[in-house]
C-alpha cells in the first residue's frame, strides 16, 4: 500500500515523497520542487538565497564547504577552492589541456584518456566527488526548507553532454545520496517550464538560447507526441557574461589611462574592478547610463558604448544559432518558439539580437536563472506520476549494460529510457595482441556486475592482433518495442562482427525490479566509492604495465639510478594497488608519472632526430 506522508512545512498531505529538480550549473546551481499549489518553485533555504554558487572549498582537514561561503576563498585560498567543476565532469586531461590556465587549482595530468582528477590539500578528488559535494549541499538545503527527507531527483545537463558526462552526473547524484530518476537536457527543462511540450498533441520546433556567465549554447529541439528530440546543438563553452565584464574592465583601464601591467599584478583591485563592471552591466539592463567611481577610477558606461564593447561576442552567438539551424537542416521560419535561458540574456542588446535573428519575440517571462530548475521540477512531477494529463511512455525498468574492467557495470541503455531505443559505445582492448573480447550483458542499477542480473555472454572473435588500445569495438544495444534486446559488437578496423538477441524482461517480476531498485539506492554511496577504487586500480595497473614495458624496451636511454628509481616507484604503486585506498593509488600513480615523464620526452626527441636521419629506433 502506498504511504501517505505529511509535509511539515505546509501541513499538507502528500501522496508521494517529493522529487526535486536540480539545475547543476557551471557557475550556480539551484533546486526546485512543485509546491502544494502545484506550481514549480525554486527552493530558498532561509537567508541563503536561491542560487548556490557551484564552488567547493576544502579546509586543511579536508572538510568541504559549498556555495557562497566557499566563494569567499576564491581569492584567499584559490588552490583549494574549486569552481567550474562542471567543465571537468566526464572529461579526460586531453579534453581540457588547452584550458588548464583558466583553472586556479591543480588538475592532475596523467597524459592519456583517463578522467581528470583535482588536487586540493594532499587529496585527489574526481569531478564526480566535487559535484557530489554541491549536490549534497542542494539536498541539505531542500530538506531544511521543506522539512522532509529528499532522496530522489531529476538533474539537468547541457544537451551536448556525452554518455560519459551524463554517467558522471548520475554518479555525483548517487554520491550525494540521491536516486537520480532521470538526467534531463537543460533545453528540454526550459521548454517544459514554459509549458511547451506538455500537450502530447502539440508538434513544435523550438530554439533554446542559453547565455550564462561562462558558457553559451543553443539547441534546436523537435517536440512530437511528448518526445523531445535534440536536432542540433552549437555554442562555445568559453563565452559568456564574464567576457562582457572583462571588456568593460579593459575599457575603463584605457579610459582612465591606467597601467595595465601594474593593475594585473594587483589582484584585489582587478577583482573590485571586475565586480564594478558586472554591476554596471546589470544596471544597463534597466537604465541607460552607469556612472560611479572606484577610488580615483571613473567607472562610467553608457548603453551605446556597452553595446559596442559586446557586439562581437554577441555576434558570435548568432553565428552559432545559424550553424545550429544549418545542422538541423531548418530555416529560421521553421522555428516556432525561442526560449531564453541564462543570466546574460537579461542584457537588452542580447534579446534584441536574438529577436532580430529569429524574427520573433523570444520567451523571457520566466527568470532566466531559474527556468531550467523549474522545468526539472516539472519533469520530476511527471515522473512521480502526479500529472495524469501527461502520457508516460513505455520505458525500460532497469538499466542495461556490459561488464568492463574490474567487474564494473557500464550502462548503455539507462533505466527509464523510452522504448524503442538504440544506444552504443566504443571500447578497446587492454592487452597487446588481444584477439578475442568477451562481452557480458547485464541488467540492473548496481555499479558492480556481480550484484546485477546477467543476461548473456558472447565472444567477439578474430580481432586482428594489434597493440592494446588500437582496436575500435563498437557495442550497440537495440531495444525494440517488444522489449527484445539485440546486442551487436563490431571491430571497426577489421569489420569482425557478432550479434545476439536477448529478452531482458524474461523471468522478471515487478517485485524483482523493485528489490533491485531498492538495493541500488541503499548501496549507492558504497557502490560509487567501490567503482572509483576499481577505476583507480585499473589506471594504476595500466601504468605499471606501461612503465615496466618502457624499462624493457628503452633501457639504453636511462642510467642505472633512473632505472632503479623507476622500479622503486613502480613497486610503491604495486604496493598501493593491493590496498583499498583510492587516494593512495592515485598519489603513487602521480609520483610515478611525474618521475618518468622526462624519459618519455627523451625517447621522443631521439626518435624524432633518428627519424630525420632516416633511422628507426624501434627494437
Ligand atoms: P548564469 O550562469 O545563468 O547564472 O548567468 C550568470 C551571468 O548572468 C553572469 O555573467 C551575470 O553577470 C549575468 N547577469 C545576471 N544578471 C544580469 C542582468 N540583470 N543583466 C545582465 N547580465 C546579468
Amino acid at each position: 500500500m502506498a504511504k501517505i506522508s505529511i509535509n511539515l512545512a505546509t501541513g499538507a498531505f502528500q501522496q508521494e515523497e517529493i522529487i526535486v529538480g536540480i539545475d547543476l550549473g557551471t557557475t550556480n546551481s539551484l533546486v526546485a520542487f512543485i509546491n502544494p499549489e502545484k506550481n514549480p518553485q525554486v527552493i530558498n533555504d532561509t537567508g541563503k538565497g536561491l542560487l548556490v554558487p557551484s564552488v567547493v572549498h576544502f579546509n586543511a582537514k579536508g572538510d568541504a564547504l559549498v556555495g557562497n561561503e566557499a566563494k569567499d576563498f576564491l581569492i584567499t585560498d584559490p588552490a583549494n577552492t574549486i569552481f567550474s567543476v562542471k567543465r571537468l565532469l566526464g572529461r579526460s586531461y586531453k579534453d581540457v589541456a588547452n584550458h588548464q590556465d583558466t583553472f586556479s587549482y591543480k588538475i592532475i595530468d596523467d597524459e592519456g584518456d583517463s578522467l581528470v582528477k583535482i588536487k586540493a590539500g594532499d587529496r585527489f578528488y574526481t569531478p564526480i566527488e566535487l559535484s557530489g559535494e554541491i549536490l549534497k549541499e542542494l539536498k541539505a538545503r531542500a530538506e531544511h526548507a521543506l522539512k522532509t527527507p529528499v532522496n530522489r531527483a531529476v538533474i539537468t545537463v547541457p544537451a551536448y553532454f556525452n554518455d560519459s558526462q551524463r554517467q558522471a552526473t548520475r554518479d555525483a547524484g548517487k554520491l550525494a545520496g540521491l536516486d537520480v530518476l532521470r538526467i534531463v537536457n537543460e533545453p528540454t527543462a526550459a521548454s517544459l517550464a514554459y509549458g511547451i511540450g506538455l500537450d502530447p498533441a502539440q508538434q513544435k520546433t523550438i530554439a533554446v538560447y542559453d547565455l550564462g556567465g561562462g558558457t553559451f549554447d543553443v539547441s534546436i529541439l523537435s517536440i512530437q507526441n511528448g518526445i523531445f528530440e535534440v536536432l542540433s546543438t552549437n555554442g562555445n563553452t568559453f563565452l559568456g557574461g564574464d567576457d562582457f565584464d572583462r571588456a568593460i574592465v579593459y575599457y575603463w583601464i584605457a579610459k582612465n589611462k591606467l597601467n595595465k601591467e601594474e593593475l594585473s599584478a594587483d589582484l584585489s583591485l582587478m577583482q573590485s574592478l571586475r565586480l564594478k563592471a558586472e554591476e554596471a552591466k546589470k544596471a544597463l539592463s534597466s537604465q541607460n547610463l552607469f556612472n560611479e567611481k572606484l577610488g580615483d577610477i571613473w567607472c562610467t558606461l553608457d548603453m551605446q558604448t556597452f553595446e559596442e564593447l559586446v557586439k562581437d561576442k554577441v555576434a558570435e552567438t548568432i553565428t552559432s544559432c545559424k550553424n545550429a539551424l544549418k545542422d538541423a537542416k531548418l530555416s529560421v521560419e521553421e522555428i516556432d518558439e525561442v526560449i531564453l535561458v541564462g543570466g546574460s540574456t537579461r542584457t537588452p542588446y542580447v534579446k534584441q539580437q536574438v529577436e532580430s535573428f529569429f524574427g520573433r519575440k523570444p520567451h523571457d517571462q520566466i527568470n532566466p536563472d531559474e527556468v531550467v530548475a523549474l522545468g526539472a521540477a516539472i519533469q520530476a512531477d511527471i515522473l512521480a506520476g502526479n500529472r495524469s494529463d501527461i502520457l508516460l511512455l513505455d520505458v525500460t525498468p532497469l538499466s542495461l549494460g556490459i561488464e568492463t574492467m574490474g567487474g564494473l557495470m557500464d550502462v548503455i541503455v539507462p533505466r527509464n529510457a523510452k522504448v524503442p531505443t538504440k544506444a552504443g559505445r566504443q571500447y578497446t582492448t587492454s592487452l597487446d595482441g588481444q584477439v578475442n573480447m568477451k562481452i557480458s550483458v547485464f541488467q540492473g542499477e548496481r555499479d558492480l556486475v556481480s550484484e546485477n542480473r546477467k543476461l548473456a555472454e558472447f565472444d567477439l572473435k578474430g580481432i586482428p592482433a594489434m597493440p592494446a588500445g588500437l582496436p575500435k569495438v563498437d557495442i550497440n544495444f537495440l531495444l525494440n518495442a517488444d522489449g527484445i534486446l539485440t546486442v551487436q559488437a563490431i571491430e571497426l578496423r577489421s569489420g569482425v562482427k557478432q550479434e545476439i538477441d536477448i529478452t531482458p524482461s524474461y523471468g522478471l517480476t515487478d517485485d524483482t525490479v523493485e528489490r533491485m531498485l531498492i538495493d541500488s539506492i541503499t548501496h549507492a554511496k558504497s557502490d560509487v566509492e567501490q567503482r572509483m577504487l576499481i577505476e583507480a586500480r585499473g589506471e594504476g595497473e595500466q601504468l605499471v604495465y606501461t612503465a615496466e614495458r618502457f624499462i624493457d624496451k628503452h633501457s639504453e636511454f636511462l642510467n642505472e639510478t633512473e632505472i632503479s628509481e623507476t622500479r622503486n616507484y613502480v613497486d610503491a604503486l604495486k604496493a598501493a594497488l593491493t590496498a583499498t585506498v583510492k587516494d593512495e593509488i592515485l598519489k603513487k600513480a602521480d609520483e610515478l608519472n611525474e618521475f618518468t615523464r622526462p624519459f618519455a620526452e627523451r625517447v621522443m626527441d631521439v626518435a624524432v632526430s633518428s627519424a630525420m636521419k632516416g633511422k628507426s629506433i624501434d627494437k
